[in-house]
């Protein structure tokens, strides 16, 4: 069952109060994903394609007792690396990924993670989301990242009408002040996690009573019957 998007946006002023809304009922929201340093989150992240959060919690203490740092990720076997991660899904580009992203850590930023999007976005695997979570997660940078459950999230709710993540990411950093985009991103996540849920959001315990998604849902469900 496929519950359609509204097809069109909700005022600024609801935007505001939805987002507060969110902000109250999700205050202290962080990443799910367990890291130590900078490069351990960059990892996860990259390895977080297409698999939950969990999963890879359970497969990164592993993968960091085996190679603890860029310098051990880039002289690592690969086939050990897809052994250790396989359960992560796409094993085999993502062993690949972090083991070059590693030498380029290594070769071109002395193994540090650096923090700014150019070069985030020229390590191997690192796309605009993924350097968007490091930024955030690891550096408090004003960034803002678009998952699956944010661009969900941020369609229900009325805030963007937009087609692709990147065009999610501008209508939604338009209705948020600066220093709050990389707390938006953890509200909308959490909210999409919880209750705004694919494909079927639980819309009876959601906080959020102006959402405009409401009688769309209620009348996707009503028709079911
Ligand atoms: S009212 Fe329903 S569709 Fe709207 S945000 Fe809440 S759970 Fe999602």
């Amino acid at each position: 069952m496929t519950i359609p998007f509204p097809k069109r946006k909700v005022s600024r002023a609801v935007a505001a109060e939805e987002l507060a809304i969110l902000a109250r009922t999700y205050p202290h929201a962080v990443t799910a994903l367990e890291y130590r340093t900078p490069f351990e989150l960059l990892i996860a992240v990259i390895l977080s394609a297409q698999c939950t959060d969990a999963r890879v919690n359970l497969t990164t203490p592993h993968l960091f007792a085996a190679y603890p740092d860029p310098a051990a990720l880039a002289g690592a076997d690969q086939a050990d690396v897809e052994r250790i991660i396989k359960s992560c899904g796409f094993f085999r580009t993502k062993a690949k990924n972090v083991i070059a992203a590693a030498r380029a850590l290594f070769a071109e930023h002395g193994g540090a993670v650096p923090s700014d999007r150019e070069s985030l976005e020229a390590l191997p695997g690192v796309g605009r989301k993924t350097a968007n979570v490091v930024m955030s997660v690891a550096f408090g940078e004003a960034a803002f990242a678009v998952d699956t459950h944010v661009f969900r999230v941020s369609h229900r709710l009325g805030l963007t009408l937009a087609t692709t993540p990147r065009g999610v990411e501008d209508d939604v950093t338009k209705l948020v002040p600066r220093d709050q985009w990389r707390h938006a991103h953890h509200w909308l996540i959490l909210h999409g996690r919880a209750i705004c849920k694919a494909p079927i959001p639980r819309c009876g315990q959601c906080p959020v009573t102006m959402c405009p998604s409401r009688k769309i849902v209620a009348r996707a469900l009503a028709q079911r019957r």
